[in-house]
């Protein structure tokens, strides 16, 4: 671009005049809102009328558009590119999530200035929980392919920007089966996962052996009852009974949401720990049967010291039929015995040693 042309058309004058290039400040008005840049301007040496440049008139609006953008909190173009690639979606995906035309994604990453309302909204996708939330509410607009993409790689930044690296090692150990007896015809689902364990340990808190065991109990209850589990979540048979495979990553990646807290306790000789929930569970997370199969749980076996549940564990034949350390397969939820309550609670019978 060369700023040291001499001449120029000027309309003023109607011929070729020579032009002298200077500063001035000029003003914009961009979605309804003065913007005003300094920019350069030709103007006409004989009559001393501004011409029209187009190489310097476009750079002074690209300026305000600039100016706009920062002073405002806008995406730029490489903004938007960059948000949209980092979840893996096309222009036309994108489109399709937000409800606009392609045409309009189109202009935005061209240069456009987004009108506020979708400046907002891009600006606020590039955070992956929001994009989550997107994909939650909007995701059945987007191709089966395009939306598990797209869900994928919000997993993947979420793992990149929050540290969580304990979520994403469990999505990865938890996610990755397809739906069967292991997982219970279900694939899983840390959200509902997350919050049992809020349920269960409540504001009051539960020792962690107990809160395994409700977890354990609820799962292969509702599978029993209703053919699927809740969280999709494997358990593996431990020495004090049944308990989420991988219960150490759950638990932290429990933990990082802040939706449970875990503190040390002492209980006679040994150390324990405690697991403290929020107040409440958000709403929608549990469908009518899965509440029906968490309240019969927690009222049968809720307030059940863990060396209680351990016990009432051993009985089970699901435990009694999985070797240490393994799977155990939902198709035992079929002989349960709790917690519809077959036989006492308080005077449960030790199970076989299997140290
Ligand atoms: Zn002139």
């Amino acid at each position: 671009m060369s700023l040291r042309r001499r001449s120029g058309y000027c309309p003023a004058c109607s011929t070729e005049q020579p032009l002298r290039i200077e500063s001035v400040d000029q003003t914009f008005c961009i979605h309804g809102e003065e913007v005003t840049v300094r920019g350069r301007v030709a103007f006409c040496c004989r009559c001393g009328e501004d011409v029209f440049d187009r190489e310097l008139d476009f750079a002074a609006l690209e300026s305000a558009y600039a100016e706009y953008r920062r002073t405002r909190g806008i995406p730029s173009p490489q903004d938007i590119v960059a948000m949209r690639q980092k979840y893996g979606l096309g222009q036309r995906p994108l489109a399709k999530l937000l409800g606009w035309s392609p045409a309009t994604v189109y202009r935005y990453e061209k240069g456009s200035v987004p009108a506020p309302a979708h400046a907002e909204i891009l600006k606020r996708l590039a955070d992956p929980s929001e994009m989550a939330d997107r994909l939650r509410s909007e995701g059945h607009r987007l191709s089966p392919r395009e939306r598990a993409r797209a869900e994928e790689e919000v997993m993947a930044s979420h793992g990149r920007e929050t540290g969580s690296v304990a979520r994403v090692a469990l999505e990865k150990a938890m996610g990755g089966c397809l739906p069967g007896v292991e997982n219970g015809f279900q694939r899983f689902r840390f959200e509902k996962l997350l919050n049992m364990m809020v349920f269960f340990a409540g504001t009051r808190g539960m020792a962690k052996t107990a809160l395994m065991k409700l977890l354990w109990y609820a799962d292969f209850q509702n599978f029993r009852v209703h053919a699927v589990s809740i969280s999709g979540a494997r358990y593996a048979a431990l020495p004090y009974g049944p308990a989420p495979d991988k219960h150490f990553l759950c638990l932290e990646a429990a933990t990082e949401t802040g939706a449970i807290s875990i503190y040390p306790e002492t209980f006679g000789q040994h150390e324990g720990e405690r697991i403290l929930g929020e107040e409440r569970v958000p709403d929608g997370v549990f469908s009518d049967p899965e509440w029906g199969t968490l309240r019969q749980v927690a009222e049968r076996l809720g307030r059940l010291p863990s060396v209680t549940l351990t016990a009432l564990s051993h009985r089970e034949d699901a435990w009694n039929h999985t070797r240490t350390g393994e799977i155990i397969s939902y198709l035992h939820a079929l002989t349960l015995r709790e917690p519809a309550g077959l036989g006492p609670v308080s005077t449960p019978e030790s199970g076989p040693n299997r140290a």
